[in-house]
């Protein structure tokens, strides 16, 4: 039988810069491994994307006011977030943790008392830093996006940023002048994401595509193609 999403377009909310998930490579394309994952989904269950790069939390909000279809953009699967989204089966399992500039002198939690530290407005970084601020002594600055934050810690204003490993992995690999001191704090997974009881056809193509495309090899390029065979 034809699929139900077969020919049809959905738009697709994702994140600006979260590098190696979704960014802008030199000819201005968003591409990335949620960006190749849900395109070859998308091909091999025969529907279209309409890519929309709006920011983390603007991505999340569109989806639950109707304006996208879906979500894909490095987005943890919370227990909070499963009350309001539908999750696909998990895709890329990550967690937080903390990096600061290649000079710094922090070594760890402690060392934060009385600065302020960098964290992505609704991220799971950010909720981190709010869970550990008042033992530790330090506050957050919040920001849109990604570069932004970056930015901060770079300038020195924030000393520290929470954001996901594999995330803070191809910065420090691509040059951006930080490095991690702390260990990984727990793991949690990535999925794509409806809003709760909207688009169930399409939960169902992007976790039937995504086995196939496990099964096919074509996931672990597409991984590959971004971070190496180790991650
Ligand atoms: N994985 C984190 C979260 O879901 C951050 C996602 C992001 O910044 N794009 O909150």
């Amino acid at each position: 039988p034809p699929s139900p999403v077969e020919g049809r377009t959905f738009a697709i909310a994702t994140d600006v810069t979260f590098a190696p998930f979704e960014f802008q490579n030199s000819d201005g394309q968003f591409v990335g491994i949620d960006m190749d994952l849900i395109r070859a989904i998308a091909e091999d269950q025969g529907f279209q994307v309409d890519i929309r790069p709006l920011g983390f939390d603007a991505a999340l909000q569109a989806v639950q006011a109707n304006q996208a279809d879906g979500v894909i953009a490095g987005m943890t699967i919370t227990p909070a977030r499963e009350a309001v989204f539908d999750f696909s089966e998990p895709y890329f399992e990550s967690g937080v943790q903390m990096a600061v500039l290649e000079n710094s002198s922090i070594t760890s939690y402690d060392d934060l008392s009385g600065q302020q530290v960098a964290v992505k407005n609704g991220t799971e970084g950010a909720d981190f830093a709010e869970s550990i601020k008042a033992q530790y002594g330090f506050t957050t600055r919040y920001f849109a996006d990604s570069a932004s934050m970056y930015d901060e810690v770079r300038t020195g204003n924030s000393v520290a940023v929470f954001d996901d490993y594999p995330v803070l992995q191809y910065g420090i690999t691509q040059g951006n002048g930080l490095k991690t001191v702390t260990e990984k704090e727990s793991p949690s997974n990535y999925g794509f994401a409806v809003d709760k009881g909207a688009n169930p056809e399409l939960l169902a193509a992007f976790d039937t595509g995504l086995a196939n495309l496990r099964s096919s090899g074509q996931y672990d390029e597409i991984l590959g193609t971004y971070i190496g065979a180790a991650a």
